[in-house]
């Protein structure tokens, strides 16, 4: 990676994108304390007195003034929306600890939509696996619905240039259906 390059994604205080600025940019966030790292580059870069390692993405600790437009079809807004909860067995989960689950199964036509997506630990999105919740006896804490909270900046990346750590966070154009890992 060119550490010239390297970009930032940025957070809201509810983990919306806002905007890509530059690594420079976050750590001077980082240093007036207005922000947190919450994933960082294997890049390290020398500051005057310390090696520091580039920051990935970068969250506001204040909130952030919200705009009047619906919320993207993200992974992360899907678990904001279900309150970072497997709907299943409603453990509170970090990021990494869950995954999407489509209540109705690809496989028996179910869609990629707000209605048809919850969060789901890897236990029980293993556990469902290619079922309904019916047929895998377990029963959905919620009815997932699309939010009307929390609209977001729209960020358009290419998809060739995201950083794999930025893939939870800007929202989905499709390339979920060929994703592997989560799902069903
Ligand atoms: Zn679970």
């Amino acid at each position: 990676m060119h550490v010239e390059s390297t970009r930032t994604l940025l957070l809201t205080q509810g983990y919306e994108p806002i905007q890509i600025i530059s690594w420079q940019r976050a750590l001077t966030l980082l240093a007036l304390d207005k922000g947190e790292v919450v994933d960082e580059y294997d890049t390290e870069v020398r500051a005057p007195s310390v090696i520091v390692r580039i920051p990935s993405i970068v969250r506001l600790r204040k909130a952030f003034r919200r705009y009047a437009k619906p919320v993207k079809f993200s992974r992360v807004n899907i678990y904001a929306r279900d309150g970072y909860r497997c709907q299943y067995c409603g453990a509170k989960c970090t990021i990494a600890e869950l995954t999407y689950d489509h209540v109705i199964p690809r496989s028996k036509g179910g869609r990629t939509t707000w209605e048809n997506i919850v969060s789901a630990c890897y236990a029980c999105n293993r556990r469902k696996a290619n079922r309904t919740p019916a047929e895998a006896g377990m029963k959905l804490l919620s009815v997932p619905a699309r939010p009307t909270w929390m609209p977001s900046v729209q960020i358009r990346v290419s998809a060739r240039s995201v950083p794999d750590a930025w893939r939870d966070y800007v929202y989905w154009t499709g390339e979920i259906e060929s994703e592997e890992g989560g799902a069903d």
